[in-house]
């Protein structure tokens, strides 16, 4: 018989007692197998080293012969320094004790002792903080020691102790969950044996060995989670099978003022593959800035619409808001596709009207916010939801559409790219379509990065740009002056630029203006009446005026690259060569290394990796709510390559049909059954 650990009270494990168990609770270990699950962040080096071979400042461990006679120097009546001569594999050198003189009458010539401490090369001495004579109770020495996250009453030492002793009485019952063909395919240890050197490593190469172990099982139950929920998201069959008019969709195509990419034709279809299936499209459409996806999700909304459903479009901000509503109408125009803008600025007998037509099915696309779909509004069949941002459209807001007896598809665009090991994880449960390729034609944006000294040369910039009929952007971190922060404020920008051109327009955008200020202004911009515009950076994603080909940004080692990239891309969208102009305090090193990347590629999906690196996966999306976990042993950065190859072997093991049945997959069947991915109220 099996015992599950999980449902082992952790106080089966001897020693475990008075308020130790409630104070393993705060650590999150109430079961046995909670705490064999708690791993070393690091280990503390206590294996005997050669001192031949070791360098300045290491920390090191070595086995000694007192050779001569301790040397006490006292510093008033507690402080001291404390030497002594010491053999260490026939090397004369100096042991250093300091305030620990108390020690001195232990250090008897000839006596062997173990001492762990700094090596200080240059003076042949060690400084030693632990000490031990050789024979008296349990040693460390000639060992990895594992370094928990404890803290409050329980030590390092007690922790240690009691995960030994779990070790003794439970590491024989612990449970293997990958199955064999997979140990044997990776020379993966058995996870009993995984967890004992990871608590116990006899070496830090078995420590590695027992790491990769559980790097691979974490990754590759977290992937079988997400391509478990994905296979039986499609088995369920209860989204709308839309009729698609393959060739109306066709000949709409043929009527965009420009041929699609490649990767636009082949994106679409993927969609319109799926549209067509019963169950309900869950796609990420991913693509660097400009790649034009936008188009991609019109042809989509078009689709849709020609079967007989609605559709909505909702964008992070009023302004792309009102953009798309604005473009879908001049593409819808000739085919009397009706859309509607809604948005929070929308109110009284307007916002009725929209809701009512909505709800009738006079509305066939929906441009809005978020709002959209959370508040009173109903739909007569609402068919595809696409969403233009970077957060994924998620369990919430799919179970207030169920609610409303709606399963669209959804199609999610992104902003950015994203670094495929964080599509991956992110994103893993859901299919993911990527535009590989910009519009021919398009030229590179010329980058420069600049420091603060160069301004003259900058505005010399925008009025060349400007004197020949293109327009240009100009970013501030800030809306108004800051006592705090010494960085440019987007108010004092314009009126100084306002100044510097009197014989243009400035025009001047925040996140603190009104809606119908900030439509005005952009309306004005993407009309050309208005040739320079200084923004906070409200006008980071998506705004999309081809005439514009300057972007000036102050302060540019305060954005994040992929803020900078999306910002970058708000030029260079028409035929006209555009240019980006990074302005940056060359002594700030983390800026400058952002600078550098930026000047180098304009690949988003290069810029993205290299933002992962610099930023790590929790910031990537600038928000915590990313859907990126928290694993707890594998890094996404430096395993991605495990994170590969457990998401292609995770996908494949849900292909087999004896997956689901076949005895040999009990154990990770029951590991999803816990996870709870058969909860069909969770599914989403
Ligand atoms: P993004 O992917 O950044 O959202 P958009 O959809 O805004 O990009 O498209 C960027 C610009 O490229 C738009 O002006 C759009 O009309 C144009 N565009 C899109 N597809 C093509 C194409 N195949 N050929 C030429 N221009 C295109
Ligand atoms: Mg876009």
């Amino acid at each position: 018989m099996t015992i599950d650990l999980y449902s082992l009270p952790v106080t089966k494990v001897s020693g475990v007692k008075g308020k130790k168990p409630e104070e393993l609770l705060a650590l999150g270990i109430t079961s046995v197998g909670e705490l064999l699950d708690y791993y070393p962040f690091r280990y503390e080096d206590y294996t005997l080293r050669d001192l031949t071979q070791v360098k300045d400042g290491d920390k090191i461990t070595v086995q000694a012969k007192i050779a001569g006679v301790p040397q006490v120097q006292m510093y008033g009546r507690m402080k001291s320094r404390m030497s002594c001569k010491i053999v260490v594999d026939g090397l004369f050198i100096t042991a250093v004790w300091f305030n620990r003189h108390y020690l001195k009458d232990k250090l008897s010539a000839g006596s062997e002792i173990i001492l762990t401490g700094k090596w200080v090369q240059k003076r042949m001495s060690l400084t030693v903080t632990e000490a031990e004579f050789p024979g008296r109770g349990t040693s460390q020495i000639g060992t990895l020691q594992p370094v928990y996250s404890v803290g409050g009453s329980i030590t390092q030492k007690w922790f240690r102790q009691t995960m030994k002793q779990a070790l003794l009485q439970f590491g024989e019952m612990i449970p293997e969950v990958l199955p064999a063909e997979l140990l044997r395919k990776y020379d993966l240890l058995p996870r009993k044996q995984a967890v004992s050197l990871l608590h116990l490593p006899g070496s830090m190469e078995q420590g590695q060995r027992a790491r990769r172990r559980m790097v691979y099982e974490e990754l590759f139950l977290f992937q079988l989670k997400m391509q478990a929920y994905r296979a039986l998201h499609h088995q369920r069959a209860d989204g709308v099978a839309h009729p698609v008019d393959l060739p109306g969709v066709r000949s709409f195509v043929r009527s965009l003022p420009f041929a699609l990419t490649e990767s636009q034709k082949n994106v679409l279809a993927e969609i319109l593959h799926d549209l067509q299936q019963n169950y309900a499209m869950n796609r990420l459409l991913q693509g660097d800035v400009g790649a034009g996806k936008t188009v991609v999700a019109a042809a989509s909304l078009f689709a849709v619409v020609k079967a007989g459903y609605q559709g909505a479009l909702m964008a992070p901000t009023e302004i792309l808001a009102e953009q798309h509503k604005r473009s879908l109408d001049r593409l819808f125009e000739p085919y009397g596709i009706q859309t509607a803008l809604l948005t929070g600025s929308l109110t009284g007998k307007q916002r009725r009207e929209v809701l009512a037509s909505l709800q009738m099915g006079l509305t066939d696309i929906i441009v809005g916010t978020h709002a959209l779909i959370q508040e009173d509004v109903f739909f007569r069949n609402l068919g595809l939801v696409v969403t233009d941002e970077q957060h994924r459209f998620g369990v919430q807001q799919r179970s207030i559409l169920r609610r409303k007896g709606l399963n669209p598809d959804v199609l999610t665009m992104t902003a950015t790219p994203i670094p495929r090991t964080l599509a991956i994880t992110a994103f893993g449960d859901m299919d993911v379509s990527t535009l590989r390729e910009l519009p021919k034609g398009r030229k590179p944006v010329k980058t420069y990065a600049v420091g603060h000294d160069m301004l003259e040369r900058v505005l010399g910039f925008i009025r060349r740009e400007v004197a020949a009929g293109r327009q240009a952007y100009v970013i501030c971190p800030l809306i108004e002056e800051s006592e705090k922060l010494d960085v440019q404020n987007a108010i004092d920008v314009h009126a100084q630029l306002q100044y510097a051109f009197p014989e243009y327009k400035v025009g001047l955008l925040h996140g603190r203006m009104t809606p119908g200020e900030k439509d005005e202004v952009m309306r004005e911009f993407s009309a050309g009446r208005v040739q320079v515009l200084v923004s906070t950076t409200v006008i980071e994603v998506g705004v999309d005026v081809p005439n514009a080909t300057l972007m000036v940004v102050y302060d540019a080692d305060r954005f994040g690259l992929s803020q900078l990239h999306q910002l970058r891309g708000r030029v260079g969208r028409g035929e006209h060569q555009s240019y980006c102009v990074l302005i940056a305090d060359p002594k700030n090193e983390v800026g400058k290394e952002r600078m550098k990347v930026m000047t180098q590629t304009n690949d988003g999906f290069e810029i993205a990796r290299r933002d992962l690196e610099l930023r790590g996966p929790g910031d990537f999306f600038g928000t915590k709510q990313s859907g990126v976990p928290d694993f707890r042993v594998a890094d996404m950065v430096t395993d991605f390559e495990i994170m590969e190859q457990a998401r292609d072997d995770a996908a494949e093991m849900v292909r087999r049909p004896d997956f689901w049945t076949g005895a040999g997959y009990a154990s990770l069947r029951e590991y999803l059954q816990r996870e709870r991915i058969f909860d069909n109220d969770l599914m989403d």
